[in-house]
């Protein structure tokens, strides 16, 4: 299995991110000089000594579910970890990552055709769904799992056709992918400290980012992730003009402002880096949507911050859609946004 199916087969929503914890371990020990845990469940490696110091921030979590309660017949019921949308959910194929081991469930809902007419325009709300794990009693179903068991999407990946790849938590299991390459094609000498951070719990408050940016106290920060991509049926341009396979996007803005606001000196220094790479890359002005970045810039005195995302459709489903030309080349573009930092 090749490093970026690894990281997106992974089982890891927030604050149960140790099986990623461990990838980003093992491949950061390959090119730090130090790679440390800290409190929160970050995994931060340092390479080289130099004064200024560079942060790059990954985030390891992938939106899911926990159980929350298990009923009379031994059907679960559970709580969103993360922001998902409750159309994706019906009949969909869990795992449940019980003590025991993997639990395969099916989410299930009153069937449309016994729906009445009304009913069936309404999306059915995920408290009225419930996780079928093949017990027939709530006894049955306690020997399998337990009230707060963490629930992933059933992991999947593969290709659609030629650059195009589907998978698993590809939000944020690309920018994993990414900050790993980065930091194994960083020169051997850098006149800098470059700091990799796989973070936990971004998709539900942008928390693993918020302490280690406070310990590391970088110069510049960008944060990896993905970013909707636009070019599928029903999206206006002016809602989104990203497509797959365009190149790397760099944000401008997050949520209307509410989010980062691209400092001008990361800006130009990912500019920069794209026209001396040639590089394609697209511009991302979003109105709703966070990344890590959100937050570092507002750690201690303001933290200047950018992010490079990759354009990926169907974020936050149990398959999300990519092409792996943007990830290479946010791999690139990257590096040579660092050097120039
Ligand atoms: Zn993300």
């Amino acid at each position: 299995m090749d490093l970026l199916e690894k990281l997106c087969m992974a089982p890891g929503i927030s604050g149960y991110e140790e099986c990623v914890a461990d990838i980003m371990v093992e491949g950061l020990k390959k090119t730090c000089d130090e790679v440390r845990v800290d409190g929160f469940g970050n995994v931060i490696g340092r390479r080289g000594s130099g004064n200024k110091k560079i942060m790059l921030a990954a985030h390891m979590d992938e939106v899911g579910f926990l159980v929350k309660n298990i009923n009379k017949e031994g059907y679960l019921s559970f709580v969103k970890v993360g922001g998902i949308d409750d159309r994706v959910l019906y009949s969909q194929r869990v795992i449940v990552k019980a003590k025991k081991g993997d639990i395969v469930g099916v989410i299930g809902a009153k069937p449309p055709h016994l729906q009445k007419a009304e009913e069936r325009k309404k999306v059915i709300q995920h408290e009225e769904l419930f996780i079928d794990v093949g017990a027939t009693s709530k006894k049955e179903a306690e020997k399998m799992v337990e009230i707060g068991d963490p629930v992933i999407f059933e992991p999947n990946y593969g290709i659609l056709k030629g650059d195009i790849h589907y998978g698993k938590a590809v939000d944020n299991r690309l920018g994993c992918y990414v900050m790993l390459k980065v930091m194994e094609k960083l020169p051997k000498k850098l006149d800098a400290t470059v700091y990799a951070i796989g973070s936990c719990q971004e998709e539900v408050g942008l928390k693993g980012a918020r302490v280690a940016a406070y310990a590391i106290n970088p110069d510049y920060a960008i944060a990896l992730d993905t970013t909707l991509a636009g070019d599928t049926p029903g999206i206006k341009e002016n809602e989104s003009n990203l497509k797959i396979g365009k190149g790397p996007s760099i944000t401008i803005m997050e949520a209307s402002g509410r989010g980062v606001i691209t400092h001008p000196k990361v800006r130009d220094a990912i500019n920069k880096a794209s026209k001396k790479a040639k590089i394609p890359v697209q511009i991302d002005v979003l109105e709703g949507g966070m990344t890590d970045a959100a937050i570092i810039y507002l750690t201690r005195e303001g933290i200047p911050s950018g992010v490079i995302s990759v354009p990926t459709r169907y974020l936050h489903g149990p398959s999300s859609v990519f092409n792996m030309k943007d990830v290479n080349n946010a791999v690139k573009l990257t590096l040579e946004t660092v050097k120039n930092l």
